[in-house]
Formats: C-alpha cells, sequence, structure tokens
C-alpha cells in the first residue's frame, strides 16, 4: 500500500481540506504504517505556482501548511511529509509525461476549465500543464491509494491515463512501469461547498474569508461564520429527499454530519423541524469542539520555523530516496542517454 497526496499551500487549509482529505491522510497514514506500506504527504508548492503569487506569502503559508498538517494528526515519523520544491524527481518527471499526455485530454479538464474562466489566453502555462505534474506526483512513488476529495477525481483519471499510455508506449505487455493508481474519496464529505454559495466548493482561493470556516479560526469566528452562512428561511425537513433542491441547507447537514458521523437522514432525524436560529449554533459547537485542538497544537508549532524547516528537509530527504528507481527507469525506458 503506498498512499501519496498533496495540498497546495495557497492560503489558510479549511474545513473541506480537512474533510475531504487531510482526514484521510491521517487514516490511511496509520494503515499504511501498520501494514508495512509508505504514506507521503507534500505541499505541492509547485503547482501552487500556477496562479499569480506572492513570494513572501508562499513561504509563510508553507510553514503553516505543515504546521496545519501536523496539527490535524501527520505524524513525520510515519508519513514522508515534505515540499515539492526539494525533490526536482517532480518536475523532472512532468516533463517526461508531457510527452505521454495529450492536449485533448487537459483541455477537458473541468478545473482549468472552471480557474480560467472567459480568459484562457491570459493564463499561465502552468495552470494548463497543472494535472501533469499532479500525475508525476503520484506515478512517482507508484501510488495505490490517493486520498483526496471529489474535485480531483478527474486528474486522478487522468493520471491513470497518462500511465496506461506511457506503459503502452515504453514498456513490454509483462513489465508496465507505472502503477495505476486509485483515488480514495470519502463517500460523505467529498464535496464541502461555500458558505457563501451552495453551488461552488469551498476553496482557499477563494477571495471571501467568509465562505470558508479555516482550521486555524477561533471559536468566536468560527460562531460568527456559521451564523452568517447563507441559507433559506424554511426549517430543516425530516426526509433526506427534501434537501435536495435547498443546496446551502444540505451542505450545511452535510458538514454536521461528517463531523458526527452521521448520515444525512440521522442528522434530520434529530434535528428535522428545526429552524437555522436553532440548528447553527448546534453546528458551530460540533464545529468548535472539532477544531479547538487542532487550532491549540497549530498556535503552539506554527513559530518554530526551524522545526518546521527541518520536518520537510527530512521528508524531502527519504522523498528523493524513495522517487529515484522509477525516475531512473522511466529517463531508461524512453531511451535518453544519462552517464
Ligand atoms: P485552491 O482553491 O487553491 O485550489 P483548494 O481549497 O481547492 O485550494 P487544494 O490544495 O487544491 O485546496 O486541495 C487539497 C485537497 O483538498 C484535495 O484533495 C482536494 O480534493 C480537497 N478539497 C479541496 N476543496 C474541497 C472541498 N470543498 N470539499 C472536499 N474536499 C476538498
Ligand atoms: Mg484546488
Amino acid at each position: 500500500m503506498r498512499v501519496v497526496s498533496g495540498i497546495q499551500p495557497t492560503g489558510k487549509p479549511h474545513l473541506g481540506n480537512y474533510l475531504g482529505a487531510i482526514v484521510n491522510y491521517v487514516k490511511l497514514q496509520d494503515e499504511a504504517h501498520a501494514n508495512g506500506g509508505q504514506c507521503f504527504i507534500f505541499l505541492a508548492d509547485l503547482h501552487a505556482i500556477s496562479q499569480p503569487h506572492d513570494p513572501a506569502e508562499l513561504t509563510q503559508n508553507t510553514r503553516e501548511m505543515v504546521a496545519t498538517l501536523v496539527a490535524c494528526g501527520v505524524d513525520p515519523a510515519k508519513t514522508v511529509l515534505f515540499n515539492q520544491a526539494q525533490v526536482p524527481a517532480h518536475a523532472e518527471l512532468q516533463w517526461l509525461l508531457n510527452g505521454t499526455a495529450r492536449m485533448g485530454w487537459l483541455n477537458r479538464m473541468t478545473q482549468w476549465k472552471d480557474k480560467a474562466g472567459k480568459n484562457r489566453e491570459g493564463q499561465s502555462v502552468a495552470l494548463f500543464t497543472y494535472p501533469v505534474l499532479q500525475a508525476a506526483d503520484v506515478l512517482l512513488y507508484q501510488a495505490t491509494h490517493v486520498p483526496v476529495g471529489e474535485d480531483q477525481k478527474q486528474h486522478l483519471e487522468l493520471a491513470r491515463d497518462i500511465a496506461q499510455k506511457f506503459n503502452n508506449d515504453f514498456c513490454a505487455e509483462d513489465a508496465p512501469l507505472f502503477t495505476l493508481p486509485e483515488p480514495y474519496i470519502p463517500p460523505a464529505a467529498a464535496r464541502i461547498m461555500s458558505l457563501r454559495d451552495g453551488t461552488a466548493k469551498m476553496s482557499k482561493s477563494d477571495p471571501s474569508e467568509m465562505s470558508r470556516i479555516s482550521l486555524t479560526d477561533d471559536a468566536d469566528t468560527i460562531m460568527k461564520k456559521i451564523k452568517k452562512a447563507k441559507t433559506d428561511a424554511e426549517p430543516l425537513p425530516s426526509e433526506e429527499k427534501d434537501l435536495e433542491p435547498r443546496a446551502e441547507a444540505r451542505n450545511l447537514v452535510g458538514i454536521y454530519g461528517a463531523l458526527t458521523g452521521k448520515s444525512a437522514q440521522e442528522v434530520l432525524d434529530e434535528h428535522g423541524g428545526q429552524g437555522f436560529g436553532v440548528f447553527k449554533p448546534a453546528l458551530g459547537e460540533v464545529l468548535v469542539e472539532t477544531l479547538a485542538p487542532i487550532n491549540a497544537r497549530f498556535l503552539d508549532l506554527k513559530d518554530d520555523q526551524e522545526a518546521l524547516d527541518a520536518i520537510l528537509a527530512r521528508g524531502a530527504a527519504r522523498a528523493r530516496e524513495q522517487g529515484l528507481p522509477t525516475l531512473d527507469a522511466t529517463y531508461n525506458a524512453m531511451g535518453l542517454v544519462r552517464g
């Protein structure tokens, strides 16, 4: 079992990142550790530069992201925790796989269409080729399990297509080089939506702070954001099917369920008939209970720059070593001569 996943240091991680991805990093890290497997979690700083960014902020976000991941339970003794920029094999393998990926495949990616909007011509080349780097990230370590939110499913399918085509083009049928990675997507919390718009996913890059709960928000901020979350005026229904047309209500019920380990119907069995004036404070309390210990650990860790950088440096050294055999084999399979 080889678990690989990444998170971009593009801002403060939020509840969607936590429920959609980070909770599963911790779960799979422990499973891999118990079974003699390996878990790699990286900060996708090379992905972060696909959008305009401020260098000082990227540095700070990178350190804060390490502190947050450790505060959430990612354990650098069990997991290879590092940033891409210290492991050149990610960028090297991406270049090699650029020869395999097709323009048409990338053109179909919904994240590219969403993030580029109407201004495709004005986007960085990196935003377009982002999924090829993502394929390199997971193929480099022969990932079997990739814990991600629903929005990354399409990119994972692309990584499989790239691996398959490379294996077909350059490898003997009985000796494929790349393992085809499987997405590991949580059924309940795969897609947490914005608190301001039930049709847009919660994102670090949303300009509105009120659209998301950050993992480092204090109790007052959490309560304020939940109370201000957009909703309709109806009380909660008692049947899950009646949530279907109510995106905002569905999202809040989904968050409550993901935090308490209950299905949407179980949440409605308890809270159906309540107005948001009653349900929102109950949700806020559950959130504070989950996030307060994470926040406390984060505050303890976040200012020890030396310790945070040391975690990344140690993880990067292990990642460089573990990625090397696949990188070498890729150069060889393609017939590139290297001394
Ligand atoms: P950005 O807006 O900069 O793309 P992001 O919030 O989408 O940031 P990423 O770093 O791109 O965060 O993604 C990290 C992980 O979190 C991925 O596995 C992604 O699928 C997951 N994720 C992101 N947003 C959500 C969400 N709203 N619900 C569930 N999972 C999510
Ligand atoms: Mg994203």
